[in-house]
């Protein structure tokens, strides 16, 4: 399997604070590979030493096999970055955003012409293309980062918080559009979010970062087998007094969630837990609305990897 980007060891310090603490990870050609973890965590700033934004403290990293160190011009040439601010030319039109950065990429004038003009289509901007930078609203203007970031073909795309903020047709589209990219032109994506709903929905595989380290690297699927026991039961009455059932009796209830017409009840055998809450439902005469098992979501890897059980105190050195 070929290996696009490798973080090794990487550390920033901003004058005492250690914000990035010795984080390593590869991430292989062809994936979308999220880096999630809350405010803080330190994705930006690891971003911003892969990007050759900011030099590391210690450590180092590979971008197709050049050190970003050593060889920050080698290791960037392949690579497109979104930041997390847009920083577009407001004096600019969007048609010439996006050519000034195909120019100082050397793309040539046909090529440029060609791919701006696809990738203002694909992100919905090509009526705008003689607007001035400034008139864009914060979606549009993260569009036009998009498309002056792809415009040169990168083989690897960086993207911090791509639809942070936005509203959910800018957030769709720009996803949609990443992910088509990704398949049809193979582009590495490695992206930075603290929404999980999106690493979910998108990526291959999802490292977790909490105060500067590393927590987890994996798929959802298997981060998710990490949390079974919370795999749940969610069951909601049409009426009638459902609290006489006694949920947090049932076999195999390990917490109780209350809803608004019922409760969910989390449990490593969620199957064999909605036979007895049927059952016993029918025994009482209470008419079940809904019921449902629910396999742990990436928000629960989340929660539990972050909150406090593998912080380094009790799981390093
Ligand atoms: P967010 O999701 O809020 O963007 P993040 O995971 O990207 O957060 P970073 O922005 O990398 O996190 O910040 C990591 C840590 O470093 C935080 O504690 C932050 O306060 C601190 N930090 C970031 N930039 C600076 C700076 N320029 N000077 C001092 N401390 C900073």
């Amino acid at each position: 399997m070929n290996i696009i980007l490798e973080s090794k060891e990487l550390v920033r310090y901003y004058g005492t604070h250690l914000a990035v603490d010795r984080v390593s990870f590869e991430v292989r050609c062809g994936e979308i590979f999220a880096f999630l973890g809350p405010n803080g965590a330190g994705k930006t700033t690891t971003v911003r030493m892969l990007t050759g934004f900011f030099t590391p403290s210690s450590g180092t990293g590979l971008i197709n096999g050049h050190d970003i160190v050593r060889e920050p011009t080698e290791a960037r040439r392949h690579i497109g970055v979104v930041p997390e601010e847009a920083n577009v030319y407001v004096d600019l039109s969007v048609w010439r955003n996006v050519m000034l950065m195909a120019e100082l990429h050397g793309i040539d004038k046909r090529t440029r012409t060609e791919r701006g003009q696809e990738l203002l289509e694909a992100f919905d901007l090509y009526d705008r293309k003689e607007h001035e930078g400034r008139s864009l609203s914060k979606g549009l203007k993260q569009r036009l980062m998009l498309c002056m970031a792809l415009v040169s073909g990168p083989d690897l795309l960086f993207l911090d918080e791509p639809t942070s903020g936005l509203d959910v047709k800018s957030a769709r589209l720009i996803r949609d559009t990443i992910v088509r990219m990704n398949k049809e032109e193979n582009m590495t994506v490695f992206l930075t979010t603290h929404n999980i709903a999106e690493a979910e929905q998108i990526c291959d595989r999802v490292a977790i970062i909490d105060e500067g380290r590393i927590a987890a690297i994996d798929t959802p699927d298997a981060l998710r087998s990490v949390v079974a026991s919370r795999r749940s039961v969610e069951v909601t009455f049409s009426d009638g007094d459902y609290q006489s059932l006694s949920p947090e009796g049932f076999q195999g209830v390990e917490e109780l969630k209350p809803l608004s017409q019922g409760f969910k009840l989390y449990s490593a055998t969620p199957g064999r837990l909605a036979q007895q809450v049927a059952a016993s439902a029918l025994e009482k005469g209470l008419e079940v609305q809904n019921i449902r098992t629910l396999e742990p979501s990436l928000e629960d890897v989340f929660v539990h990897i972050t909150s406090g059980k593998n912080k380094r105190s009790e799981n390093h050195e």
